[in-house]
């Protein structure tokens, strides 16, 4: 049998150790959607609120919002989305199968897999169509077409259409962004490559609103602190690249986007867009609602329409870089060891306590340290089975520390420690514990 690839394998830990779960599984599943179980919840926060921390909390610039999934139905025609968020879609009549046309090169004939979809003898290639992207549903109790809504595609109109709400109600001065996290809704074609390409996900979004002269600077910033935040969270250099938009690939209204892209087990991906988006959609709001949403600079006695950079992050793409960079497997004294190096930020426990045995009132001293620890960070208590199997487990689960408690923790209060990457041990009074966690996982890992 052939050796499964890394994602065949990353997908069955995802599942085995309960990181991520197909959707609706027990009913044969749903396609494109995906669940998060108890380590993959904790993996999920712990981007987002590394997000939310580090462009938000720790900010002055930037002030947060959590806009509804279902908007008026205008918004995505001032948008653009009802008529241009489309995809290609091609059908071949003999098999059935769905693609998108301009996929077909990446793809696979279903009946021929050695080759593209209309390259076999038998396909029957139906001419490209535009197919919408976003989901349909109705407000209220009538399937009328007055009260047809979309499931939102994106974040950022939530942001745009309450730009001077917040203009409002904050004392929020040009330069400054909005951002907001939440779920996506997107009918893609093909949904593929695990949770890279899913139907519902989630998306971390700032719209930064700037004066027009100095939004170049501006974008330039924003890309290069963007590449960085990921780098900082782990993503080795070699694996991951900025890739700036040739004229021809740029919207009509952007003078330029990047891309933070991944080299995922089976290429280059998109984690992040970092667009120039002028003032397009502010204008179209404006256009479409009759509202005014320009800004007034009370010291240059200024009015104009902000120009926009908008940093358009996938939170579950994000989660799944970050599991390819943290997969590893390693060969340990004559047996395979599978470890989760995440970085401490983003590991869903950090520490795990374990009582040696359960006896010699080890469990109860394990106990206490367990609570203790608990106040300060996300803390697992395992006294099941041998040692060195619990130490597996947690290398599986990414957890940076684990602690034993054992015969000399009685008599001279110390705890034997091991990190997870070196695997190195080291007793340590239990009064020290908590400061040598936090030393050594960062203070933003609570
Ligand atoms: P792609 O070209 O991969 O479809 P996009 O350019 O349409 O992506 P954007 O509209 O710029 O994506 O969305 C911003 C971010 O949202 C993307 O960089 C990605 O991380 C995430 N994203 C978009 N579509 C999906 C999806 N179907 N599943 C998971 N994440 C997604």
């Amino acid at each position: 049998m052939a050796e499964p690839t890394l994602m065949e394998k990353l997908v069955s830990l995802c599942k085995r150790r309960g990181f991520i779960f197909p959707g609706s599984e027990i009913y044969g599943g749903l396609n494109g959607t995906w669940d998060y179980g108890p380590l993959g919840v904790e993996l999920l926060r712990n981007v987002k609120n590394a997000w939310w921390h580090d462009n938000v909390t720790s900010r002055e610039d930037i002030v947060g919002l959590d806009a509804a999934i279902i908007m008026n139905r205008t918004v995505w025609q001032a948008s653009g989305h009802e008529v241009n968020f489309t995809d290609p879609l091609v059908d071949c009549k003999t098999c059935k199968s769905r693609f998108r046309a301009d996929q077909i090169a990446e793809s696979q004939c279903p009946k021929k897999p050695s080759m593209n979809p209309g390259q076999f003898k038998e396909c029957q290639l139906t001419e490209a169509r535009k197919f919408n992207l976003m989901f349909k549903t109705f407000v209220g109790p009538v399937e009328e077409s007055a009260t047809q809504v979309y499931l939102r595609p994106e974040t950022a109109q939530g942001i745009f259409v309450n730009f001077k709400n917040v203009l409002d109600s904050t004392r929020v001065k040009l330069p400054f962004g909005i951002a907001q996290i939440g779920k996506a809704f997107r009918n893609e074609i093909t949904p593929k490559q695990f949770i890279f390409r899913s139907r519902e996900f989630e998306q971390m979004e700032i719209e930064f609103f700037c004066h027009p002269n100095d939004s170049q600077q501006w974008y330039a910033k924003w890309r290069d602190e963007r590449f960085k935040w990921y780098q900082d969270l782990g993503l080795k250099g070699s694996n991951l690249r900025l890739r700036e938009h040739a004229k021809d690939e740029l919207s009509h209204y952007s003078t330029g986007t990047s891309d933070v892209e991944y080299q995922f087990p089976w290429g280059w991906g998109e984690l992040e867009g970092i667009a120039h988006r002028g003032d397009y959609d502010l204008k179209q709001h404006m256009q479409f609602s009759g509202k005014d949403l320009s800004y007034y600079d009370d010291q240059t006695k200024e009015r104009f329409v902000p120009h926009v950079i908008e940093p358009s992050a996938g939170a579950t793409r994000s989660v799944l870089a970050f599991l390819c960079e943290a997969y590893a497997e390693e060969e340990v004294e004559g047996e395979k060891r599978l470890v989760m190096r995440f970085h401490p930020r983003l590991a869903p426990v950090k520490a795990a306590i374990f009582p040696l045995v359960n006896k010699d009132g080890m469990p109860e001293r394990s106990m206490v340290i367990y609570k203790d620890l608990q106040r300060h960070m996300p803390v697992f208590y395992d006294d099941k089975g041998a040692v060195g199997r619990r130490y597996r487990r947690q290398d599986e689960a990414g957890t940076p520390f684990c602690i034993t408690i054992d015969g000399q923790t009685a008599q001279d209060q110390t705890v034997t420690v091991r990190e997870r990457d070196s695997m190195k041990q080291q007793r340590v009074s239990t009064d020290k514990l908590l400061a040598l966690l936090t030393e050594r996982l960062g203070s933003d890992c609570q």
